[in-house]
């Protein structure tokens, strides 16, 4: 499997001009990459602009809803972003979590109906903490991610092992080492075994999240060994952004 380079775009850029600039720079500067799979995941208002697209680019959204139409104002379901051409979706996001209060069963829901719309969760798993603490905060995340969900649809499933302390927005943010990273790899296959037994954790892929740039991407894919990376602020610098997924394609 390719490597996945995910950009989080988050609530940026703030208008369409600057987004389809912004994406038009990152689609001509990787239109060569022939070893790595790239998404970009802008805000849900500027999917339908970047939709048809002919780049090497795939898209994916920063959240959705459970349910494929409903009475709940303001909420985006799963098949709407399938028709709008997303092919991902990030669910259970720190920032998510923390400032609107999204539960385990929350995003648990969220995954269900994604991969029912057939969409690939981009799940998040992050503690604030470090250590045993964290592996706890983790693991709980990831068992009540996984509640129901079928062996079969794992593999359809990204899972990103990204500390908050490590995001580059968080206070005193610290850059985490490829050895603490292929720590939390590690664990998050010990949790898919114990679920789905060890032929389902050797398949799965998992990602890393938190300040990744082009200068310390390499260890985190080639030292750490993670399938890939989650990218926050670099990837709104179409250089920095533009500059891991070549250093990573020719790897
Ligand atoms: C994120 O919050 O998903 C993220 C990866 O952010 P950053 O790269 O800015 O740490």
């Amino acid at each position: 499997m390719k490597p996945l380079i995910i950009a989080n775009w988050k609530c940026n850029p703030t208008t369409l001009a600057q987004t389809k600039k912004l994406f038009n720079m990152v689609a001509e500067g990787i239109k060569d990459i022939k070893n790595v799979e790239v998404v970009i995941c802008p805000p849900f208002s500027y999917l339908f602009n970047l939709k048809s697209s002919n780049s090497n680019i795939k898209l994916g959204a920063q959240d959705c809803f459970w349910a494929e139409s409903s009475a709940h104002t303001g909420e985006v379901s799963p098949v709407m972003l399938k028709d709008l051409g997303c092919q991902y979706v990030i669910l259970g996001h720190s920032e998510r979590r923390k400032n609107f209060g999204e539960t385990n069963e929350m995003i648990n829901k969220k995954i269900k109906a994604a991969l029912a719309a057939g969409l690939k969760p981009i799940l998040c798993l992050s503690s604030a903490k470090r250590g045993a603490t964290a592996k706890e905060e983790m693991g709980t995340q990831l068992k009540g991610a996984m509640a129901g969900i079928e062996k079969l649809d794992i593999k359809n499933i990204v899972f990103t092992y990204e500390p908050v302390w490590a995001i580059s927005t968080t206070e005193g943010c610290v850059v985490a080492t490829p050895e603490n990273t292929a720590e939390g790899k590690i664990f998050i296959k010990e949790v898919i075994s114990e679920l789905f037994g060890e032929d389902a954790a050797k398949d799965t892929r998992i990602i890393y999240g938190g300040s990744v740039d082009q200068k310390n991407i390499e260890g985190f894919i080639k030292k750490a060994k993670m399938d890939g990376a989650l990218v926050g602020a670099a990837s709104l610098r179409p250089d920095d952004f533009i500059g891991a997924v070549k250093k990573i394609d020719s790897l």
